[in-house]
């Protein structure tokens, strides 16, 4: 199997020190297997991404020497896979739509705090099946994600990382919007990439247990993660 590694930065600034490190590792690791460097730029946030940041950023890896395979994936142009797959996961129970409002939702984990409890979701709508939405209503789409049990991987870094499940929400795949989550959107990006080792800066560790769970209920193989420090600055 050739290993194919990605850089996946959001074009919300300029190319970090952090973001340049962690693009030069999976560089490295595909150039020295023999395998392929691609690039995804992560603009589902429109808000927040600017096209000219996408063109620095794409100009900061140039002039490193990072140069990357095949052409550039831009997640704006691929909701309809993403959404695709949800309405996979939902037909097959694997996903629920939730019509809980931001206020219940904040109400639920106030109310589990004062339990001492984890602060999360309480999964009213996992199984009334609310429904999809009609006309102006707001619903999410939330995975199921296992009540019981751990997700436990060999990080390429950190070495094994466990998860119990109580510890997870049910993550929302899609929001209100109708726009895919950052979850649901790499995990099916990366399988559709073909991408074989998700290399990236540790603040996403957290994620990655849900994005495990997200590879094997959509069917998908789970590739090998690390996840390497960030850099701070003096102040943090
Ligand atoms: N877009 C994310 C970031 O800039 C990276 C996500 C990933 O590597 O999975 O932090």
């Amino acid at each position: 199997m050739s290993v194919v590694t990605r850089f996946a930065p959001s074009p919300t600034g300029h190319l970090h020190i952090g973001g340049a490190r962690t693009a030069i590792f999976n560089w490295l690791l595909a150039k020295s297997m023999g395998g392929s460097f691609s690039l995804r730029i992560e603009d589902t946030d429109r808000a927040r991404s600017d096209e000219k940041m996408t063109e620095a950023i794409l100009d900061s890896l140039t002039w490193l020497g990072l140069d990357w395979d095949g052409e550039p994936i831009f997640q704006s142009r691929r909701m309809d896979l993403y959404n695709a797959h949800i309405d996979r996961l939902v037909d097959e129970g694997k996903a629920y739509w939730c019509s809980c409002t931001p206020e219940e939702v904040d109400a639920m984990r106030e109310k589990a705090r004062e339990q001492g409890l984890k602060p999360k979701y309480d999964g009213s709508c996992r199984e009334m099946g609310v429904g999809a939405p009609e006309g102006d209503e707001k619903r999410v789409v939330r995975f199921k994600t296992p009540l019981t049990g751990k997700t436990v991987y060999t990080d390429m870094v950190k070495g094994v990382v466990a998860w119990e499940h109580t510890e997870l929400d049910d993550m929302i795949l899609r929001r209100s919007d109708g726009s895919p989550t950052y979850n649901l959107a790499v995990v099916v990006d990366d399988h559709d990439m073909g991408v074989t080792h998700v290399l990236r800066g540790e603040d996403h560790i957290s994620n990655t247990p849900r994005q495990i769970l997200l590879y094997e209920a959509l069917g998908f193989e789970v590739p090998t993660f690390g996840h390497v420090p960030l850099i701070h600055g003096p102040d943090k």
